[in-house]
């Protein structure tokens, strides 16, 4: 008749804060996934890591929402391409500069980062 209080290991999250714990087996919710038939959490806590869990994925969702990137648009490509751009012709200037008095060579340069950048 000595029906103690079965102890059961809450393992938490790390990654939400969740300290493990030691809670009773009545705590647990049932999990047919797991050996012994219980969740690996409390009640508690696995409500609080299922919420963490799916905001995150909506979080994950919404970032990816922000900046598609496998569609371009045609809107936001000068501006995705602004930066690079910029740098490109801040160097060739800077490039250019001491060849000022050969603007044959200037030209070719020119051409052929033009013929690169065409690729
Ligand atoms: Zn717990």
């Amino acid at each position: 008749m000595t029906k103690t209080t079965e102890m059961r290991r809450c393992i938490g999250s790390k990654t939400f804060g969740i300290e493990p714990h030691e809670a009773p087996t009545s705590d647990f919710p049932a999990q047919l996934s797991q050996k012994d038939g219980l969740g690996r959490m409390c009640k508690p806590h696995w409500r609080q890591y299922t919420n963490a869990l799916r905001k995150a994925a909506l979080a994950r969702k919404a970032a990816q929402a922000d900046a598609p990137p496998a569609e371009p648009e045609p809107a936001a490509d000068p501006e995705a391409r602004a930066p690079r751009r910029a740098t490109a012709t801040t160097k060739r200037e800077r490039r250019r500069t001491p060849m000022a008095h050969l603007p044959t060579a200037t030209e070719e340069v020119g051409q052929t980062i033009r013929d690169v950048l065409a690729e």
